[in-house]
């Protein structure tokens, strides 16, 4: 694609950046068939080509953003399915994160959207309190119906996605989990913000895998949410003091002792926290620093698969649809390992039919667009019933809860399967009433 960039704008290296994403694209349109936006809406402006036509507008005018543009750039799920399919290599997630920051530099919000997004931001980054809100929305359920009346849809679409059964404390994993028989290696575990809130289970299960397999998990002091929930919002410089944060707390983890990886067990910031090395790559004191961080990320299905010596003692055959998240499957291309070992661990995999596109979920999506939010969890809902899975397995909180919230089929993150059958607990989720199991 031809751009009209000055050599003034060209000096930008951000704007440099964004020319050479958009010079790859050749207009081709192959991506529209797999975006979700423009499956649903069929407007050419709702899909990535569009976008990206419209972004390239935006720049080369070098003016505030005007509200079609936000419009259809915050109707973008950031789900990276057009990366996937794109023959020519466009880097999209740069752009449109380039683009949305651009958004929120240059463009006023009403008031009402500007109040919601700050205090999203502020709960959900904030594990206690963002216990607190679940808790208070379950008495806010019925509420709901009103509060989209009067336009609180925002609220109202979070409040029906806290779900009824919400664990009592947060994260409890200690500073220290000992490898258990001989030691293999020492990983620091993310614990992250929303997870520890809606389901601590999650990382629980996993630092028991690793520990059961030989690895010392620690819990770094200082570490925190890894940013991908303010980068998607535009808020660059906010995305980045967490991601700085981060980084100074794992390299002392990594000088006091040698650490063979960051494990996150959510897809979405596993994403972000392999491009802190984009993200940080024009700050002097953090370049090198974000480098060693991102080439020590890994996503703990994919680090389990690299090491490959799990011990089953039970295999349940049991029929699990795989649902891959879309930072798993189009953000970090890790799309056979979870399945891999799930099947080693002898469960029956079941591919859902169109599972490339997104649930729905996106981060703070089905917050702040709940409508199309909603129409593509049913749509996914539709298609898992189809293969009558006995549950269903999600590498990322964001979808566990999306799902979850509109089918009564079990969901689960798939550790917690590999935590069972090697010998730890049964997922909760395949516990009813009085602690017995489902199956
Ligand atoms: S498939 Fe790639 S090159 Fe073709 S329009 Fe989409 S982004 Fe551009
Ligand atoms: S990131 Fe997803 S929603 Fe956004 S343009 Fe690409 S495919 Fe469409």
């Amino acid at each position: 694609m031809q751009t009209a960039f000055t050599l003034a704008q060209l000096a930008d290296p951000n704007i440099a950046e964004a020319e050479k994403i958009l010079r790859a694209c050749v207009h081709c349109g192959f991506c529209t068939a797999t975006c979700p936006t423009y499956v649903l809406l069929g407007e050419e402006n709702d899909s990535p080509r569009g976008r990206i036509h419209l972004i390239k507008e935006m720049l080369e005018a070098g003016e505030a953003a005007s509200r079609e543009v936000v419009k259809h750039v915050d109707r973008c799920l950031s789900c990276l399915s057009c990366m996937t399919t794109c023959p020519s290599g466009v880097h999209y997630m740069h752009l449109v994160d380039h683009a949305r920051s651009h958004v929120e530099a240059t463009y006023r919000r009403p008031l009402l959207d500007r109040f919601i997004r700050s205090k999203l931001l502020r709960v959900l980054t904030d594990p206690k309190l963002f216990r607190r809100a679940l808790h208070a929305a379950l008495f806010a359920k019925p509420l709901t119906p009103l509060l989209s009346r009067i336009g609180l849809k925002p609220v109202a679409a979070m409040i029906r996605l806290a779900p009824f059964r919400l664990p009592w404390s947060g994260s409890t994993l200690p500073r220290v989990v000992t490898a258990e028989g001989p030691r293999r290696g020492r990983v620091a575990l993310l614990t992250g913000c929303v997870a520890p809130a809606l389901a601590p289970e999650i990382n629980a299960a996993a630092a028991r895998v690793l520990a059961r397999h030989g690895f010392e998990v620690v819990r770094t002091p200082g570490e925190g949410c890894c940013g991908s929930l303010s980068h998607h919002l535009g808020r660059k410089d906010e995305a980045h003091a967490m991601a700085r944060r981060n980084i100074d707390a794992w390299l002392v983890e990594m000088n006091n002792g040698a650490l063979d990886a960051v494990i996150t067990t959510s897809s979405g910031c596993g994403t972000t926290m392999k491009d802190y090395s984009f993200m940080l790559r024009h700050d002097p004191a953090y370049a090198a620093k974000a480098a060693s961080v991102s080439a020590a990320v890994r996503d703990v299905m994919e680090f389990l698969n690299e090491i490959k010596y799990l011990k089953f003692v039970m295999r349940r055959q049991i029929k699990v649809a795989y649902h891959p998240a879309c930072a798993h499957a189009h953000g970090q291309r890790i799309t056979e390992q979870p399945k891999q070992l799930l099947a080693k661990a002898g469960f029956q995999t079941k591919e859902i039919p169109e599972s490339h596109l997104c649930c729905g979920s996106a981060g703070t999506y089905n917050i702040l667009q709940p409508e199309l939010a909603n129409r593509l969890r049913d749509r996914k809902i539709a298609y898992i019933e189809k293969i009558e899975p006995e549950l269903i397995a999600a590498g990322n909180i964001g979808c566990i809860t999306q799902i979850a919230a509109g089918t009564g089929i079990p969901v689960v993150h798939p550790i917690e399967l590999i935590d069972w059958a090697t010998g730890g607990l049964v997922p909760k989720a395949l516990k009813v009433a009085g602690g017995k199991e489902r199956m």
